[in-house]
């Protein structure tokens, strides 16, 4: 089995409608390019601040511009009319655990990704206004607050699945880095993941990302296994054409660390399904 959980119909600009994307021929593309690629579990998980809804839990500027699409019809499409199971990228946003909760508990999601983009205000992944980066950051102050704040999303229950688990290494060079050794940052989360039911996303997004890397670092896929934590597996596409984008290279990594079985979910109960 191969999965792909983590998959947007939607791409990231503005000037398109959810109309655009959210057409039964636009998720048959994803469904048969999937096939075609070897793909057998296949879910969209759109980002929960394209959503209206969305700025129930906050009420971010960057979320407030992007809020265009509708949660109920999103919903509605991808049960009644596609094959696709239902899914969401969810912020964590420390402090608005129970807004999360609430919206989160409205829908019969078949799983919920828990995903860090911001850190208070600060985009991590986003260039421009919003960029962590933009001012003088210290690349230890955000590297340590980016896992800290990981591990409470672990913690927090909210989530099926921690998405992107490194992503705060996006810009590779592009953006200040610590040194040395950077087991001293997956520390930091590794508490709450432990403690926690959460899966960990294996993500080939990063390969298409200036860092050039899968998500988590092997070093870091380690510690989490160590602590018994199940891997999923995807690539985060936001077209059809990225779908299992790089598996030949996740399959190495997971084989490498002797994981068998990656997660699946149905109305957000796990399963482990041999990987191959
Ligand atoms: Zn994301
Ligand atoms: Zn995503």
């Amino acid at each position: 089995m191969l999965t792909d959980l983590h998959v947007h119909l939607r791409r990231d600009d503005l000037d398109r409608t959810a109309a655009d994307h959210f057409t039964a021929e636009n998720a048959e593309r994803y469904v048969t390019t999937a096939r075609e690629r070897g793909v057998g579990y296949l879910g969209v998980s759109e980002h929960v601040y394209r959503f209206r809804q969305g700025l129930s839990i906050w009420d971010h500027p960057f979320w407030r511009e992007n809020a265009q699409d509708d949660l109920e019809a999103y919903c509605a499409f991808v049960r009644d009319e596609t094959e696709l199971r239902l899914g969401i990228e969810a912020d964590f946003v420390p402090g608005r655990e129970d807004r999360t909760a609430n919206l989160l508990d409205e829908h019969d999601f078949d799983y919920v990704l828990g995903s860090i983009h911001f850190l208070g205000d600060r985009a991590v992944d986003i260039r421009g206004e919003w960029d962590i980066w933009s001012g003088r950051a210290d690349p230890d102050a955000v590297w340590r607050r980016y896992f800290e704040t990981l591990g409470e999303a672990a913690r927090s229950g909210l989530f099926d699945v921690l998405s992107h688990p490194d992503l705060v290494k996006v810009w590779g060079g592009g953006a200040p880095r610590p040194g040395g050794d950077l087991r001293r940052f997956y520390d930091l989360a590794m508490d709450g993941i432990a403690e926690s039911d959460v899966a960990i996303e294996v993500s080939t997004a990063g390969l298409r990302k200036p860092v050039r890397e899968i998500y988590p670092a092997p070093a870091f896929l380690a510690m989490c296994l160590e602590a018994g934590r199940p891997v999923a597996l995807s690539s985060d596409a936001h077209v059809a054409g990225d779908l299992a984008y790089g598996y030949d290279r996740a399959a190495e990594l997971l084989q490498s660390h002797g994981v068998e079985r990656i997660a699946t979910f149905d109305r957000r109960s796990r399963a482990l399904e041999p990987l191959g």
